[in-house]
Order: structure tokens, then C-alpha cells, then sequence
């Protein structure tokens, strides 16, 4: 139900704990993080509320500078820590806000090649997805493009890469998505308000958009490929 994500100078997840707590607003019954430190992908997931979340990194600390953050609000598959997002095949870790409309087709895609599944939920469908195309070959924004070319629905999506530390993306197609500018880092947020203690320079993406995030850079493609300029805007926001 909230999506967040930071490509930072400092530790991530009290960074992406604290910009989740700006969207419980939205209302969630799980919530995780996922970081990416000296290459090697991880995950903390928790039911219920953020506290649960925070006392479990207390005792099992994620450490990182990039990571993906997400309080979800389930539509398929119950809200257990298994279905809580990030969801994570092989190396790759996702966070997503809507539904995959057409996932039980692409399941079925990918059961044929003998992929099998952990979860019931649609997200993990397009981390296997996503996974599955970077062990054909793709790099990881290859792999992420072909991915979300195959995705119905409504979608606001970040995906993180094990061994990239300087790379995120995102991209949205019927849920609200943006990008915050910081000195020397990245954000990334289902709504400004989550970035307002981080920077008030925001980018919103358009329907359909794709954004390949690094720390000093923000490349975003409309939804024919092409580069597309969207403005960054000082935002008012009450921290
Ligand atoms: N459909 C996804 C799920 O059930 C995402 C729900 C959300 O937006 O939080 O896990």
C-alpha cells in the first residue's frame, strides 16, 4: 500500500522505517525492507505495525545504504511475513502498490519452465519474472523493462538488484509514484509526504512511466521508450 526507497549516503533502514511511518496513513497490515550491502540482498519482514518492524531490526539489524521499504494492504494471499513484501527471487527484491491483473497467466508461464512459487500473492510473480530474465542474460533494467511490459493492472513497482548498490527502479501505472532529489542521493516514495524529512525536491512520475534511478542521476522513459522530461518541483510539505 506504500512503497518507499533510497539510494542514500547513509544507513537505509532507519531512513526507509521512518518514511513508512509517513504513509500508515494509508493503512497497512505487514510492512518490510529490503537492502542491498556489499552486493548481498536482504530482506526484514514483519507483521502488523511498524513497531513490529522496528523491534525486529533492533535485534536483527539490516545494514545498507539502498534499500526498498513497503507497508502492504493485502489483496492476494493473506497478510502473513511470507507474503510480505519485499518479495525477493534470486537477486532480485520488489515492493508494489495495486494488483497484477494478469499474474495467474504469468504464473503459469513460469511454472511450465519449472519456476516455483513461495507465496500466493501476484507480486512475487514479477520478482520471479524479473529474475528469471536476468538468469537469460538481461541486466537488471533490461530484465525490469521486459518485466513491466508483460504487467496488467494497476502498479506502482520499485525494484532493487543484488551486486548493484547504485541502481533502482522505479516505475507506476495506475498508483501515484514519486522521486526525491536529495545531494548525492536518491528517493523514492508512493507519495512526497514520505520524503518530506529528506527533500523537498520531487519529481512525479507519469502514468506508464520507467525511472532508472542511480545516486546522481534520474533517467525517465514515457510509456513508448521515449526519454521523457519530467520537471523537479520544490514542494511544500510540513515535516
Ligand atoms: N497486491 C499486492 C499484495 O497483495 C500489493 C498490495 C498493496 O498494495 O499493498 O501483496
Amino acid at each position: 500500500c506504500g512503497i518507499v526507497g533510497v539510494l542514500g549516503n547513509h544507513e537505509a533502514a532507519p531512513i526507509l522505517v521512518e518514511a513508512l511511518k509517513r504513509l500508515e496513513y494509508r493503512g497497512y497490515d505487514s510492512a518490510g525492507i529490503a537492502t542491498v550491502n556489499g552486493g548481498a540482498l536482504d530482506r526484514r519482514r514483519a507483521v502488523g505495525k511498524l513497531v513490529n518492524l522496528s523491534d525486529l531490526l533492533v535485534h536483527d539489524p539490516l545494514p545498507g545504504k539502498s534499500g526498498i521499504g513497503h507497508t502492504r494492504w493485502a489483496t492476494h494471499g493473506a497478510p502473513t511475513v511470507g507474503n510480505a513484501h519485499p518479495h525477493r527471487a534470486g537477486g532480485v527484491a520488489v515492493v508494489h502498490n495495486g494488483i497484477i491483473e494478469n499474474f495467474k497467466d504469468l504464473r503459469e508461464e513460469l511454472a511450465q519452465k519449472g519456476i516455483t512459487f513461495q507465496t500466493e500473492t501476484d507480486t512475487e510473480t514479477v520478482a520471479l519474472l524479473c529474475e528469471f530474465l536476468v538468469c537469460e542474460g538481461l541486466a537488471p533494467i533490461e530484465a525490469a523493462r521486459k518485466t513491466v511490459a508483460r504487467l496488467e493492472g494497476a502498479f506502482a513497482l520499485a525494484f532493487l538488484f543484488e551486486g548493484a548498490e547504485d541502481l533502482m527502479i522505479a516505475t507506476r501505472k495506475g498508483s501515484p509514484l514519486a522521486i526525491g532529489h536529495g545531494d548525492g542521493e536518491m528517493f523514492v516514495g508512493s507519495d512526497a509526504i514520505a520524503l518530506a524529512p529528506f527533500t523537498d525536491q520531487i519529481t512525479y512520475l507519469e502514468e506508464g512511466d520507467f525511472a532508472v534511478l542511480t545516486r546522481n542521476s534520474l533517467e525517465i522513459r514515457d510509456q513508448r521508450g521515449a526519454i521523457a522530461n519530467r520537471e523537479k518541483r520544490q514542494i511544500q510539505l510540513a515535516n
